[in-house]
């Protein structure tokens, strides 16, 4: 039999205006839907007067569930796979599904549409010619930091999912490791409250704090390290000597150097006495 077709189909972040016809169409067209919940996705197809059976696929089952899809498109199937929302494999399951397909040599066709990275990186007004998708951080603050470390030295906009719970620390780790870089948080993208903070790292935390709560989903954006950009070297004590030409005081300018290094004090402290004692050291002491 000849082979059938997964088909990776965007679903809305909130707004269900959003659902493209194609996707509707493509919905209404397959043998199977696979899907992340299927009272989620029930819901969704309801309210389009759509009926199809649905197959779970999460990020439990998988691996698994990835087989079967798969096995059933070899036959000749058409399958759609869903999230609950936005696009599938966006920190959603979707990825093993599509890399399974592409094994077995069966044909993926996306089904473009909402994803809330893009929607929110659009709208943000941080520079968009490059960016950096890194999803959900760790949530414990060790692992987290480590993580922000990594992407230190990228000249891209970062762009985040955070839970609302934990988006006040994520929030004070990002100030801390990368720096007070400009931040922009989207919430509740095209719902009824949807909102854009707009400001820097410390700004956005203060407002956020300031609220009995922090609600509904929300896009963390992290804009480039305008100071760093200026230093040709990655140089902490060249940082330094910037800031401080700049006007900060000297221990001021090595906790921001330290912050944008995303390394402790003592450690930048260290660093910048170290350069200093190179640079007054005579041929004859070398
Ligand atoms: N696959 C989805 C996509 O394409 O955007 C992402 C799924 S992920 C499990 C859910 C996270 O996406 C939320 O915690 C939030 O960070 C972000 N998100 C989803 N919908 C959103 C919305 N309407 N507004 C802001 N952020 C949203």
């Amino acid at each position: 039999m000849a082979n059938g077709v997964v088909y990776l189909v965007s679903t809305p972040v909130g707004n269900l205006e959003d659902i493209t016809i194609r996707a509707l169409r493509i919905l209404r067209e397959v043998d199977l839907i696979a899907c992340e919940d299927t009272r989620c996705t029930g819901r969704l197809l309801r309210h389009f007067g759509i009926e199809k059976p649905l197959l779970s696929c999460h990020e439990h089952n998988e691996a698994r569930r990835a087989r079967e899809i798969v096995a059933r498109a070899a036959e000749g199937a058409s399958v759609a796979l869903v999230s609950d929302a936005g696009t599938p494999g966006i920190s959603d399951p979707g990825y093993r599904v599509v890399r399974t397909a592409v094994e077995a040599g069966v044909n993926v066709v996306p089904i473009p549409g909402p994803t809330a990275a893009v929607a929110a990186l659009s709208a943000s007004g941080l520079p968009t010619d490059s960016f950096l998708f890194r999803g959900f951080l760790p949530p414990r603050r060790a692992a987290r930091r480590a993580a922000l470390r990594d992407l230190a030295a990228s000249r891209a906009t970062v762009v985040l999912y955070e839970a609302p719970h934990r988006v006040l620390a994520a929030l004070a780790d990002l100030r801390d490791v990368l720096g007070n870089r400009r931040v922009v948080i989207a919430r509740e993208l095209t719902k009824l409250h949807e909102e854009y903070l707009r400001g820097t790292a410390e700004s956005v935390l203060q407002e956020l704090a300031g609220r009995t709560a922090v609600k509904g989903e929300l896009v963390v954006l992290v804009g480039p390290d305008q100071g760093r950009q200026q230093i040709p070297e990655e140089s902490l004590p060249a940082r330094v000597r910037q800031l401080e030409r700049e006007g900060c005081k000297r221990m001021d300018a090595i906790k921001q150097a330290a912050r944008e290094h995303g390394i402790g004090k003592r450690e930048a402290y260290a660093r910048v006495e170290e350069a200093k004692l190179a640079s007054e050291r005579t041929p004859a002491d070398s």
